[in-house]
């Protein structure tokens, strides 16, 4: 199996494993709520099946990142051979599900989002908070610890980001310069 294929397999499995099947949260944007959860992985994976998403075998992305979403309709692969890679995996494709569905999100909310979605990967694969101590995910950790705790407590609730946690996780991103350059990304499906 060549190298490309070989990544879209892997990257299927993971969008349609367990781990990404248990990430579940609202955040808001403006003043509504959306809603991140199961679905939005599948809804990637089956545009990976059809290939209107294509895995894209790539160098190392941003901040040391083994993938990245810098084209529409592209998810960009260095290699994945571990949790981590998976858990950039799973960011970059929740980049791909606002463009695949076209949901209007400022770049800073989609951005804490998809680090959300990281790391709560992350914690998921147990892998140590020291190996991934680093900001954004080190904020992004802390409100991923709480939505993980109100999901124990009420499981068949989606649990609200928390506020104040959310509001951390925003400013850490706008500090970035990496992430305050960019106002929004691609949603045109
Ligand atoms: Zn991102």
């Amino acid at each position: 199996m060549d190298t490309k294929r070989q990544l879209k397999k892997q990257v299927l499995k993971v969008l349609e494993g367990a781990r990404a099947g248990r990430i579940r949260f609202s955040f808001p944007v403006g003043d509504r709520l959306l809603t991140i959860g199961r679905q939005a992985f599948l809804s990637v994976a089956q545009a990976i099946r059809k290939d209107k998403i294509t895995i894209y075998e790539a160098p190392y992305g941003q901040n040391g990142s083994s993938a990245r979403y810098m084209y529409y309709n592209e998810i960009q692969i260095s290699q994945i051979v571990n949790s981590m890679d998976e858990s950039d995996a799973v960011h970059e494709s929740l980049h791909a599900y606002f463009d695949l569905k076209k949901i209007a999100i400022p770049a800073i909310e989609e951005e804490a989002a998809a680090y959300v979605v990281s790391t709560m990967y992350l914690i998921m694969a147990k892998i140590p908070q020291k190996q991934w101590n680093i900001e954004p995910h080190a904020t992004a950790g802390l409100l991923s610890h709480l939505v993980m705790a109100e999901q124990k407590a009420h499981p068949k609730k989606t649990p609200v980001v928390n506020q104040d946690a959310w509001d951390n996780l925003l400013w850490i991103l706008k500090k970035d310069p990496i992430y305050d350059k960019v106002k929004s990304y691609t949603h045109d499906g």
